[in-house]
């Protein structure tokens, strides 16, 4: 729930390395691991270490974060060999079928989308 602090989010817990995860990339303000329950041959997702739950919570401030996250977001797909293409997601919230109360960009790839979603 928005409402909950950082470290009590399954992503939090993955920050902090209690529960393991496939990590891809990580530097001082973010990391990129594989999902969990991919819906694409890759899926994998890029979220800051600093706490925000969701991007219409970012504040001003934040901006430079979330332009680094959409730099490593592209730069990841490229290491993992997404040459063809690939699409970039945020959920937000309740409607945007937000599950993880932590911001987080979904790339996914690996085969041919569709659109629009179903
Ligand atoms: P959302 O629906 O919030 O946009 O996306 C949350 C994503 O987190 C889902 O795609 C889900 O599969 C993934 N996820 C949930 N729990 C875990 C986990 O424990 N580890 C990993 N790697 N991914 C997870």
């Amino acid at each position: 729930h928005p409402s909950s602090c950082g470290n009590e989010t399954i992503f939090g817990k993955i920050l902090s390395g209690h529960i393991p995860a496939d990590i891809l990339y990580e530097d001082n303000d973010c990391i990129a691991f594989r999902d969990v329950d991919p819906v694409a041959p890759t899926h994998f997702l890029v979220i800051p270490r600093k706490y925000i739950s969701q991007l219409s919570l970012a504040v001003k401030e934040d901006s430079k974060l979330l332009g680094h996250l959409l730099y490593v977001a592209k730069e990841t797909a490229k290491k993992e060999g997404l040459d063809k293409g690939y699409r970039i997601v945020i959920n937000n919230g309740v409607e945007g079928g937000q599950s993880v109360y932590h911001l987080h960009i979904h790339v996914i790839g690996g085969c041919q989308l569709s659109w629009p979603p179903t």
